[in-house]
């Protein structure tokens, strides 16, 4: 692997550890009793670039490498689970496809607004009914009528919804269409278009600063001039996006792995049983040595994706098995820094309780790992 960290790269990763360890780490348990994230954090985070990671400068945007962006979710994570979750979609579902597919005129519209810090971005694809299978299950239709889509529909856990200016909503636009994936668009629709309406958010387990909601629409009348890029293209949009947004997941991961690990160190260099520090026997190192593997490994396959969809290369396969191998290894992590904390760990005062509820999203969001596997294994067998 022909591959390894730049000095600004490095650089980048000492300025945000700086920024995340004094305005979110302290707070992370706030953020979750609160169940809002810490906005006035939020709003100094354009000077690292941290609400437009892969934005281009011109809009605000910091322009950065995959890596870099991946580093930034990382570390953002592993200071505070749910404001990393909410940078991770606001990037990576909201920013991203409009750099990818917007005209100058809907980048011009929405991504300085977008990358203020003022607010964070929404996608919408997930319905009540249809999750991992959009292409049959979407049900939000959106109609031409002269010069306007009207869109009626639902679509649920969407990050972000209380806070976004727009909502990038996957509609069926066509559902005669012969291949029933093209047969779905992409629409951006502004939050305060009358007949939009966003829910409370969900009560959760865990990221629970980051809100997602539900959202309803009901005669929503849009331009037409707001459909994202072609017509009918929404599911490759959609599956696109979703490659990226797997490295952003994979990299809060690795963040709540680290913090899992961290505090672990941290506990069983104090707690003491048997007349030796909890590190000190045996059984608690061959623990920790697997722990700080696993976590080392997640991050070197994060990095590779990332920089595999720099190269511009397909990085379909590397990004799905980045984000698997992540979440699973965030799980034991956040499960084995538990156990090594004993009943603290299952104390609401030790970070670890919240970590272990922060991570369990990993293996369902953006493609839950049994989708993953199958995506995986078609592409090991050449399909
Ligand atoms: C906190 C949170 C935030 C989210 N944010 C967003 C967002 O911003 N925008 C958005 O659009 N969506 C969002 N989602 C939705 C998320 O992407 C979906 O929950 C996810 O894609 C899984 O879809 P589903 O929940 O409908 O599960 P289903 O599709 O009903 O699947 C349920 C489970 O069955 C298994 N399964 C399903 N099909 C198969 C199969 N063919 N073979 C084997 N196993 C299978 C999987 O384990 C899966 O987890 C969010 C979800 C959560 C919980």
């Amino acid at each position: 692997m022909d591959f390894e960290l730049n000095e600004e790269q490095r650089m980048y990763r000492a300025a945000v550890r700086d920024f995340v360890d004094n305005e979110l780490g302290p707070y992370a348990a706030e953020v979750d009793e609160t169940k809002d994230l810490r906005w006035e954090a939020i709003a100094k985070m354009p000077t690292l670039g941290l609400t437009g990671l892969q934005v281009p400068e011109e809009y605000g945007g910091a322009n950065l490498d995959s890596v870099s962006a991946a580093i930034a979710i990382e570390e953002v994570s592993r200071a505070c689970g749910s404001t990393g979750l909410a940078l991770a979609a606001h990037n990576g579902l909201c920013c991203g496809p409009l750099v990818n597919w917007g005209t100058d005129t809907q980048k011009e519209a929405y991504l300085p607004t977008l990358t203020s810090g003022d607010v964070l971005g929404s996608l919408a694809l997930t319905e009540p009914n249809a999750g991992s299978d959009l292409v049959n299950g979407v049900r939000t239709r959106a109609v031409r009528d002269d010069d306007c889509w009207v869109i009626n529909g639902e679509k649920t856990w969407i990050t972000n919804a209380t806070s976004t200016p727009i909502v990038i909503t996957l509609a069926r636009t066509d559902p005669d269409a012969e291949k029933r994936s093209r047969g779905l668009s992409m629409i951006i629709v502004e939050t305060d278009t009358p007949g939009l309406t966003v829910e409370p958010p969900i009560p959760k387990m865990g990221v629970r600063g980051s809100h997602s909601c539900p959202l309803s629409y009901v005669d929503v009348k849009v331009p037409v001039d707001n459909l994202l890029g072609e017509e009918g293209r929404g599911i490759y949009q959609a599956l696109t996006t979703l490659d990226a947004g797997r490295i952003s997941i994979a990299a809060c991961c690795v963040g709540l792995a680290q913090a899992a690990l961290d505090a672990t160190v941290r506990y069983i260099d104090e707690r003491q049983t048997f007349g030796k520090k909890l590190w000190e026997h045996q059984a608690v190192q061959m623990r920790l040595a697997d722990m700080a593997t696993q976590v080392e490994a997640s991050r070197v396959m994060l990095y590779y994706a990332a920089w595999q969809k720099d190269t511009g290369k397909d990085y379909n396969k590397i990004a799905g098995m980045a984000k698997l191998l992540a979440s699973e290894v965030s799980e034991k992590a956040a499960y084995d820094a538990i156990q090594l904390h004993g009943g603290y760990g299952y104390s609401a005062e030790f970070p670890v309780e919240r970590i272990y509820r922060d991570q369990r999203l990993m293996t369902i969001g953006e493609g839950a790992n049994d989708i993953l596997r199958m995506v995986i294994a078609r592409r090991v067998m050449g399909h």
